[in-house]
């Protein structure tokens, strides 16, 4: 298998053990919080404190893996200043990925190799290249890949990346990080606004439930995004735009559109596309925050609406 391996594909290594443990313990911890959280909201009822936590915990969390991890370290969609860099990289630890060097690297390999041998999280293809079954695939694409001994190579797919030390000490302080967004910031937050007594709540709900439900949304782009939904363009994967994904990851679930355009900073194409995160970024845009925002579908599309004459489908188009 090793010998076969696609380029930037590693088996079985040291770093592939280390994120399943990670993911095993940061999981289990958190969806026993979520749990624990359902039982409070039985009990004491949702109040307006929790539920406006869990909505602005969810929105930062979003735009730290939307525009943070994905639009901006991933595909270079814009350009910003240093300390707006900073704060997206915060914001994008905090949304609880991994850290930063690795989800681009995982997420260039998926853009690079999508639903082909080498695509780490399809849910027609296991990442040893082996098809699989619409149920298999599934909970492959949904979690299963998140345990799987591949690794995706950072200096293959994240080279860009490597020698920012900003990054590197996101990376390595990242559970600081996520106490922070699942502990420290809901306990403010409820504590500011409601008092102690509102403490508990706000990090059970704004904490571990919102940081359950914003994990499973954006997982659910490798799993629904990749079967269930409208091709827009045909392009040789099964990517698909789909309104409901869209709109609980705030625009990211047109994602047949992304494949097409994977630089451009907008993910919705038609005015019923709404797309949040994107409108986001135009008004940063407007206020001087970034610049140089790619617009690569307003470019292409005169070109043509279908077919594959101007895919962008290899590592080397997509950052
Ligand atoms: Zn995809
Ligand atoms: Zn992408």
């Amino acid at each position: 298998m090793k010998a076969e391996s696609p380029v930037g594909v590693l088996v079985g290594t040291s770093e592939a053990r280390r994120r399943a443990v990670s993911y095993s313990v940061v999981l289990s911890l958190v969806s026993l919080g979520a749990v624990a959280a359902v039982g409070w909201i039985a009990q004491n009822g949702l109040g307006w404190i929790e539920a406006s936590g869990f909505l602005v915990f969810y929105v930062m969390a979003s735009i730290g893996q939307g525009i943070g991890l994905h639009r901006y370290f991933s595909h270079r969609s814009f350009r910003t200043s240093q300390p707006m860099r900073v704060l997206l990289a915060v914001l994008a630890t905090m949304s609880m990925q991994g850290s930063i060097i690795g989800w681009v690297a995982d997420h260039r390999r998926h853009h690079a190799h999508t639903d082909n041998c080498g695509d780490l999280h399809s849910p027609h293809v296991d990442d040893h290249c082996r098809p699989l079954t619409s149920l298999s695939g599934f909970l492959h694409a949904q979690l299963g890949w998140l345990f799987a001994d591949t690794y995706s190579d950072p200096r293959i797919y994240a080279k860009d990346l490597l020698g920012d030390s900003m990054l590197v000490f996101f990376g390595r302080t990242r559970l600081a990080w996520y106490v922070m967004s699942i502990v420290v910031l809901p306990a403010l937050y409820g504590f500011v606004l409601g008092g102690v007594e509102h403490v508990l709540g706000a990090v059970l709900v704004g904490g571990m439930l919102r940081a359950v439900a914003f994990s499973q949304s954006i997982l659910a782009l490798n799993s629904i995004g990749h079967t269930i939904g409208a091709v827009r363009f045909e392009q040789g994967n099964t990517s698909r735009n789909n309104a409901v994904l869209a709109f609980l990851t705030l625009g990211e679930g047109w994602h047949n559109n992304h494949h097409r355009f994977p630089r451009n900073a907008y993910a919705g194409l038609a005015w019923y596309e709404l797309d949040p995160l994107g409108s986001m970024i135009s008004l940063a845009e407007k206020l001087g925050l970034c610049w140089d925002v790619v617009r690569v579908a307003q470019l292409e599309k005169s070109v043509s609406r279908s077919g594959n004459g101007t895919r962008l489908s290899h590592i080397e188009q997509t950052i």
